[in-house]
């Protein structure tokens, strides 16, 4: 299954047509490079990217 990423908090799924971490539908499959983000209270990626739960998050989003 193609992974998309969130457009709103840039989480990656790759099930369903919703955001796991927002439940925004604006997804998309452009996107590259990604973190995962395991403490995101901790992270200074997660802090950049504002994640809110652990997971994979797209770094750019086209
Ligand atoms: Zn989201």
């Amino acid at each position: 299954m193609v992974e998309k990423a969130c457009r709103v908090c840039r989480y990656i799924t790759s099930e369903g047509g919703k955001c796991a971490a927002c439940g925004s539908e604006e997804l998309t499959e452009k996107w590259s490079g990604y973190a995962y983000i395991e403490d995101v209270a901790n992270s200074e990626i997660g802090k950049s990217v504002g994640a809110k739960v652990p997971g994979k998050y797209a770094l750019n989003i086209k």
